[in-house]
């Protein structure tokens, strides 16, 4: 008797925050399906599942995920720039939905072992949290593939939007340096990074990977902008 009165109390509870609070889409704040999970529009037209031709240098492959512009843009913004961690629950979704695709397990499976690009300490301490830890771990580690902070960050740049390629890579030269105790001989190393644009930060990360021994370098990133 008592749990059938709980039950119906939760119904009623929870119904009437349904529609006192409805779900509402992180992106487009129109209403969703459920709470912290984009609306049908913006996810059906986020996925861009692709991998990238031209390879930047050290590295052997670059997976792409997501659509940056009228794509994971405002998520990104929202937890690089303002501390959202509400937006984590649409991009885990998302994460979640790609890993039943072939091409996504393939290349997972390429890789013994995967690591986040780092942000500099100064920048950890500002925002609290690395944002490509808070986006990958769970899921990596869903997908059985070993992921840590392999690689630490020496230099604090600048904010690389605004410039080329060449510039990024003077920028970023010797901007990081393997973790201590870190063993990368002889593995296939995954780099997942939140935003791929010209490939400098990560093809700066796998000439410190490949310079301690690893074996090949690949990339996955949640967002990019695909030739924009
Ligand atoms: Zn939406």
């Amino acid at each position: 008797m008592l749990s059938k009165i709980i039950y119906w109390f939760r119904f009623v509870a929870e119904t009437l925050i349904y529609i006192i609070y409805p779900p509402v889409c992180p992106k487009c704040g129109e209403i969703a399906d459920e709470y912290g999970a984009l609306c049908e529009d913006c996810a059906s037209k986020i996925f861009h599942i692709n991998t990238e031709k031209d390879l930047p240098e050290n590295i052997s492959g670059v997976m792409r995920i997501t659509k940056y512009h009228d794509g994971t843009r405002e998520l990104l913004l929202r937890l690089k720039f303002e501390n959202d961690l509400s937006v984590l629950p649409a991009i885990h979704k998302i994460l979640a939905e790609v890993s039943v695709r072939d091409e996504i397990k393939n290349f997972l499976a390429s890789a013994d072992l995967a690591v986040y690009v780092p942000i500099h300490q100064e920048r950890l301490k500002e925002r609290g949290y690395n944002q490509v830890e808070l986006i990958f771990r769970d899921w990596l580690k869903a997908q059985n593939l070993p992921n840590g902070n392999f690689l630490v960050r020496v230099k604090s740049t600048p904010r690389l939007f605004k410039f080329g390629f060449a510039e990024r890579r003077e920028i970023l030269q010797d901007a990081f340096k393997l973790a201590e105790g870190a063993n990368v001989r002889g593995k296939n190393i995954l780099i997942v990074d939140d935003i791929y644009t010209t490939g400098a930060t990560v093809s700066e990360c796998a000439r410190v990977l490949l310079g301690a021994g690893a074996a090949k370098i690949f990339v996955m990133a949640l967002a990019s902008d695909f030739g924009e």
